[in-house]
This record gives C-alpha cells, structure tokens and sequence, in this order.
C-alpha cells in the first residue's frame, strides 16, 4: 500500500470517528431536548442532524473499505428504508403509534441477531486468521452469542407487544403453570450456554440459543397484561438499546455502542418513572409479571347506570363554576381535542374555571394526551398532571371524563383487582362526573368500571366528538344576546 493511500484511509477513518463523536453528542442533545414540551421540536432537529452525520459518515467510511456492488446495495437500502419510513410516519395515526414502535423494535431486535449470526460466520469462514486475533477471539464469541441472545428476545417480545397494542391478539396475560420458573430456567440456560458456546463454538450452540431467547421474549411479554403494555413498551425500547450496543461492538463501531447504551438506559430510565407512576415493581414488570397471579375474574354487579343528553350536559356546565376535564384514548380515536378546546374557551368565556387532569398512561403512549391538548392550542398552564390535580376533585362541580376509562377506575382500590394499587384520577370525589363513551364496554385493561354506576355520575353515550359539538352547539344556542 503506497503511503498516499494509508494517508487516505486514516484521514477517512479519523473523519468518521469525529463524525461520530457529534452525531453522539446531537442524540444526547436530542433526549434532554424531547424531556421539555418547549424544546421537543428542537430535540427531533437535533436527532435528525445526529442521524444523518452518522449515516454519511459510515457511507464514508465503507466507500474506503467495501467493493462497489455494496456500496450500491448499502445505499439502496437506505433509499428503501428512508420511502418506508417516511410514509409509515405520515400515515401513522397518534392512536397507532405505540404498536409502529413495538414493530421498529422488532427490527432492531432482528438486526441484532443477524448481526450475531454474520460475526459467528465471519470468523469461521476466516479461521486461518483467528490465531491473529488470539485471546480476543474469546470475547468475539461472548458478544456474538449475547447478541443474538439479546436481539432475539426483543425480537418477538417486540412482536407479541404489537399484536396486542393492535388488538390482534388478546392483551389479557398469559399465565402458563409455573412461568416464573420458564423464565428463570431459560436464563439459567443461556448463562450455561454462553460458557459452553466461549470454550467450544459450534452452530448447533447457535441455533439453541437463538430458539430459546426466541420463546423466552414471547413468553415474557405474553405473560404481561394490558394494564402494564406502557411499561412494556418503554422496556423494549430499552432491550432495542441493548440490542445495537451488542451489535456495535461486534460491528466495532463505537457510535452503535454509545447510541445503543443511550437508548438502552434512557428506556430503562422510562420504564422505572412509569413503574413508580403506576405503582408495579419494576423488577416484576421487566422479568415478564414475575410474582402476579393470575387475577380472579370479578364478575361484580355494580347495578344500573344513569344517562344524560348533550343539552342536559350543556346546563348542568352552565351552572357549575369548576370544571376538570380528563381526557383518555377515546378522545385520541374521535380526535376530540378540537371541539374539547373550543368547549374550555365557551365555559372560559363564561367565567367558569376549567382544568385538564392529565394521567401518565392516559391514551397509548407516554404524553399522548398533552401533544392531542397542545396540537388543539390549549393553553399549557390548564392542563395539569394527575398528582397536581387528584386533590382538587372533591372541590370540583363537574368532571367531564372524555374517552377514559382504565385511569378514572376506582376499582384500583380492590385489592382482587387486576389493576389494584395504580394511581387513578378520583374523579368520583366530585360533584357530578359525565363519562363520555359509546358503551358500556371495559377500557385497555378488560376490567368493568364501577365508576360508571355511581350514584354521582351519568352517561353521555356516543362518539366523544359529536357529543361535545352538540355541548358546544347547546351552549351556543343558550347564549344571551348582548
Ligand atoms: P382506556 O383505553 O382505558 O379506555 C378508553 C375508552 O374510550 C374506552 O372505554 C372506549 O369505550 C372509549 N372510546 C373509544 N373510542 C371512543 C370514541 N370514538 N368516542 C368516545 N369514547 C370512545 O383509556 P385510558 O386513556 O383511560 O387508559 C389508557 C389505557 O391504555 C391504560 O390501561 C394504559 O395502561 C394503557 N396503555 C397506555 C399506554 C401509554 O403509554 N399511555 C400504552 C399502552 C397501553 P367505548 O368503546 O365504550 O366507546
């Protein structure tokens, strides 16, 4: 190699690596941006910028190394994946997007295991040159087998949590006899594997340990029921993390590394905040419901419930001076947050106190509720978290409960309950509750609501965006003339 050509190709791997260095720093940017409502916009600039440095640079990098067919192929499949991945993010409905991002993770998973499985091949296929490697050969073996390990759980974890976030599977858990010892047995297995697979490397080691870590991620997050699918969710994007750290060190790029361990840790971070907001054990939750029984099925007759009409609704608004509003999927899925917010300014107008009390879990995604309120300009300082607000009910006229269902439950407070000890807003505390829905069927977590039968609070059936026009288009018609 003439000397100009080693210049060349330091100059081009000195170039990426400090490519990579702020592409890392950008997607550092990017998740303390996206933690305030104010910079969010400016986090996902931030990550775009990060992403594209770090997809020029390895383009770059590989022109140095690779022949020109794959070259070619490398930027095809970004030209596929970034068509793909545009579309999907403009079709996606808010409602969808928990599901499209278990889906994602699934691809993460899947990289990682293919990653896993071309390292093993890689260094078999060049066993002449393995004695240049030497002892380092030991850990190439470990970070390919923990690799495929972690890749592959998240892989069909990933898949079972879109199934269920898309309802095309029962999101009830699923609890086998002795599941916690399944669990348990097959990580005691991987760890013998693992020391098998370091001292003696052979396919039939591979295949076992990609089959396990295939059923263990679908019986973790089979077994995990709906109340708890949000910290699944976030568990997963972490387990993803993890996935491409593994697949960075076997790829040996440093930026695969950092990116992954950010998203591991802050998905973990994400996953310990909502375990603690919906008081689970976190450890439970992330070893796949370890410790939760089956829950008993309470088939409790709460009695009969009471209906109102939209023009009895407006009234009983017009008389109230404090009204709260809480929001769930319901409003996401009848995009009421449009005639929501022009209700908040008619009652405004009027002098009547109006407030939003916002649950961690309410809709299908962390802060899904505040994006719905913020894209329908309600002003920020209204809209209130749900340990703000949980104590102001009991001085409140009437609480409007839009499209939720699981996070207004009073059954938490059942012990036999399956979503018994999760904070809830007490919006029973109130003087009147209106509970916006099309029936009387149970919210995500398939438990029936007792609130619905209390003697304070009555039923506006319907779609929860014809219903507040009709609020809005009787309170309208009320109006005195100036
Ligand atoms: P729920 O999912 O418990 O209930 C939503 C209610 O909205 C249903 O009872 C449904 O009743 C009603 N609804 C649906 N469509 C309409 C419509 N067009 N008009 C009026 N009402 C409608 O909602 P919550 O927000 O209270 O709770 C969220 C649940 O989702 C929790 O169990 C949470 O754990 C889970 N979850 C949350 C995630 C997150 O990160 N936030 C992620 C994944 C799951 P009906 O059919 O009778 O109309």
């Amino acid at each position: 190699m003439t000397a100009s050509l080693v210049t060349a190709s330091i100059d081009a791997q000195s170039i990426a690596t400090a490519s990579y260095i702020v592409a890392a720093l950008l997607f550092i940017l990017s998740l303390a941006g996206l933690s305030r409502h104010e910079s969010a916009r400016q986090g996902v600039a931030f990550g775009i910028a990060g992403m594209a440095i770090a997809l020029a640079a390895t383009i770059g990098v590989a022109t140095e190394h690779a022949e020109t067919v794959a070259i070619v192929l490398l930027v095809i499949a970004v030209v596929i994946g970034a068509a793909i991945g545009l579309w999907r993010a403009r079709v996606v409905e808010m409602t969808g997007m928990p599901e499209l991002i278990a889906l994602l993770h699934s691809f993460v998973g899947l990289a990682a295991v293919l990653v896993g499985w071309s390292g093993y091949f890689s260094v078999e296929d060049n066993a002449g040159q393995t004695e240049v490697i030497g002892s380092l050969l030991d850990i190439h073996h470990a970070e390919v087998f923990i690799g495929i390990f972690i890749g592959a759980v998240t892989f069909t974890g990933s898949i079972v949590a879109y199934l269920k976030l898309s309802a095309r599977i029962k999101s009830a858990p699923l609890t086998l006899p002795g599941k916690n010892y399944l669990n348990l047995g097959a990580l005691a297995a991987f760890v013998v594997l693992t020391v098998f697979f370091v001292i003696s490397p052979s396919l039939p080691l591979l295949i076992a340990v990609t089959v396990l870590a295939l059923a263990l991620g679908w019986h973790l997050v089979a077994s995990i029921g709906g109340g708890d699918m949000p910290v699944v969710v976030s568990m997963l994007n972490s387990y993803s993390g993890w996935a491409a750290a593994a697949s960075g060190f076997l790829l040996n790029n440093d930026l695969l590394i950092v990116t992954g361990a950010l998203v591991g840790s802050s998905g973990a971070y994400l996953s310990y905040i909502m375990c603690e907001a919906m008081n689970r054990s976190f450890i439970s939750v992330i070893a796949g419901g370890f410790g939760i029984e089956a829950p008993a099925s309470a088939d409790t007759d709460y009695g009969e419930h009471r209906e109102i009409d939209a023009v009895s609704a407006a009234e009983l608004l017009t008389e109230a001076s404090s009204v709260i509003i809480t929001p769930g999927y319901g409003m996401a899925v009848a995009q009421a947050q449009y005639p929501v917010a022009e209700l908040t300014r008619q009652l405004r107008e009027r002098g009547i106190e109006v407030r939003f009390g916002v649950h961690p879990v309410a809709g299908r995604l962390p802060g899904h509720m505040n994006v719905l309120l913020a894209e329908a300009k309600v002003p920020y300082d209204i809209v209130l978290e749900m340990d703000e607000i949980n104590d102001d009910f009991a001085e409140t006229d009437v609480v409007l409960v839009i499209g939720a269902n699981d996070t207004v439950n009073p059954a938490t407070e059942d012990p036999s309950s399956p979503i018994a000890g999760m904070p809830v807003l007490r919006v029973w505390e109130a003087r009147n509750v209106i509970v916006f829905k099309r029936s009387m069927a149970s919210g995500y977590a398939g438990v029936q609501n007792p609130l619905f039968f209390r003697e304070n609070t009555q039923m506006l059936f319907g779609d929860a965006k014809t219903k507040v026009d009709e609020i809005v288009a009787a309170l309208a018609a009320a109006r005195v003339p100036a």
